[in-house]
C-alpha cells in the first residue's frame, strides 16, 4: 500500500516490491512458523476499506493495512517449510496471507485443506472460505428462510451473491438479483438458478423493477450494496421481512453518503435488519461445511471464479470490484503448484 487512501481506491494506490536481497526458503528452528508459497489470493471489498485511513467505524470491523506494508487477505497457498508439528511440507493451506509470492504465517491463522475434497484449490478462497460463509451465515442464521418466501440479492452474480441465490433456489425460496450488466443478469438466469434477474443500470426506477419482480413484496433482502437499492427495497419489503446487511459496496468511497427516504419502512412493517461480520461465525464453519459439501459433490451448487494470473495484475483486479469488472468471485493466481 503507497499511502491511505482518499475517495475510491485506484491500481497506483498500490505498488509491487520486488525484493532486492536474496531471502533463503526456510524456517528459523524453533520458530513454530509455517512457510508458505502463495498460489491463490482472495480479492475482497473489505480490503478497499482497509486501505483507508484508519477511522472509529472501521477499527470496529478491523486494522487497516499499513502504508508502506503488503496489503493482506484470505489466500490459498503450499507449505515449503515449516516448524509446525501439524503442517507438512506439501500440505495445501488456506486462511491470512500478506499478497506476496512467498509468506511466513502463524499457523493459527490457517487451515490445512483436504486435498480428498475434489474441488479446485482456489474455491478455498470462495466457496469453501469465508465467501462461503459469509453467504451461509447471512443467509441462514440472520434471515431465517422458510419454503416459498421470496428472496431479493443484490450484487447477485458476485462472490456472495450468487452463493445467496443458490441457497435460497435449494430452500425452495423465490429467488431475483440484481447485477450491474446484462451479461451478469443472464449468468443469473442461465447459470445459476434466478427465477428473475435484472440489470440495475438499466432500470433507474428500482422502485418499478422490484415491483414487477415481487407483486406481493419481499420477505428477505440480502444487502450487498446500499444506497438507493436498500432505499427502494425498503418500500417493497413485507411486514415482518427480514434484511441481512453483509455489505453496502456503493457507500464505502463516497464523500457524501446517500441519505435514505424510507427507513421508517423498518418500523411500519416491523422489518428486522441486521448487520454482521463473517468471522462473528467461525464456529459455524463446520455446519456450513456439512451443509455445502453434498451439494458441490452431487452438482446442485456451482461457482463462478474469474482469476487473473499474476500478482502484478492483483491491483487492477482488486480496484476492479468497486466498479463491476469481475464476473464471479475474483481470485488471483499467483503461482501454480
Ligand atoms: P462481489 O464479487 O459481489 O464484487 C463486488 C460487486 O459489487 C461488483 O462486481 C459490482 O457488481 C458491485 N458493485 C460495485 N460497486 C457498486 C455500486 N456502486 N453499486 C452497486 N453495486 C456495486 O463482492 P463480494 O461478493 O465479495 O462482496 C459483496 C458484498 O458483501 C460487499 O458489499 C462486501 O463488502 C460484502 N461482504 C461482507 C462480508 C461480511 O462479513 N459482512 C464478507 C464478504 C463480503 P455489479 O456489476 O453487479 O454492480
Amino acid at each position: 500500500l503507497r499511502d491511505y487512501v482518499k475517495g475510491f481506491p485506484k491500481e497506483s494506490d498500490l505498488m509491487i516490491v520486488i525484493a532486492s536481497d536474496t531471502v533463503e526458503l526456510k524456517v528459523k528452528p524453533g520458530s513454530g512458523a509455517v512457510l508458505v508459497k502463495n498460489l491463490y489470493l482472495s480479492c475482497d471489498p473489505y480490503m478497499g476499506i482497509l486501505m483507508r485511513e484508519p477511522s472509529p467505524s472501521t477499527l470496529a470491523l478491523m486494522d487497516s493495512f499499513v502504508p508502506g506494508k503488503p496489503i493482506a487477505g484470505t489466500g490459498v497457498s503450499k507449505v515449503i517449510d515449516s516448524d509446525d508439528l501439524a503442517f507438512a511440507k506439501g500440505d495445501f493451506v488456506w486462511g491470512m496471507v500478506d499478497w506476496e509470492e512467498y509468506s511466513t504465517v502463524n499457523p493459527a491463522g490457517v487451515f490445512k485443506i483436504d486435498v480428498n475434497i475434489n474441488v479446485p484449490l482456489s474455491n478455498y478462497t470462495g466457496i469453501l472460505g469465508m465467501t462461503g460463509l459469509t453467504a451461509y451465515a447471512g443467509f441462514f442464521e440472520i434471515c431465517s428462510p422458510k419454503k416459498g418466501e421470496t428472496v431479493f440479492v443484490s450484487a447477485a452474480s458476485g462472490a456472495v451473491g450468487q452463493l445467496v441465490g443458490q441457497f435460497a433456489k435449494l430452500m425452495g425460496c423465490y429467488v431475483v438479483g440484481s447485477a450491474g450488466s446484462k451479461q451478469k443478469a443472464d449468468l443469473l438466469l442461465n447459470k445459476l438458478g434466478f427465477d428473475d434477474a435484472f440489470n440495475y443500470k438499466e432500470e433507474p426506477d428500482l422502485d418499478s423493477a422490484l415491483k414487477r419482480c415481487f407483486p406481493k413484496g419481499i420477505d428477505i433482502y440480502f444487502e450487498n450494496v446500499g444506497g438507493e437499492m436498500l432505499d427502494a427495497v425498503l418500500l417493497n419489503m413485507k411486514t415482518y421481512g427480514r434484511i441481512s446487511v453483509c455489505g453496502m459496496i456503493s457507500q464505502y468511497f463516497l464523500e457524501t453518503r446517500d441519505r435514505l427516504q424510507n427507513l421508517p419502512d423498518i418500523i411500519f412493517k416491523r422489518i428486522k435488519m441486521e448487520g454482521f461480520a463473517c468471522y462473528d461465525f467461525m464456529d459455524k464453519f463446520p455446519k456450513f461445511l456439512e451443509f455445502v459439501l453434498p451439494y458441490i459433490k452431487e452438482g446442485k451448487l456451482i461457482y463462478v471464479e474469474d482469476i487473473v494470473e499474476g500478482l502484478e495484475n492483483g491491483p487492477r483486479a482488486l480496484v476492479g470490484l468497486f466498479n463491476g469488472q469481475n464476473i464471479g468471485k475474483q481470485v488471483i493466481q499467483v503461482a501454480r503448484e
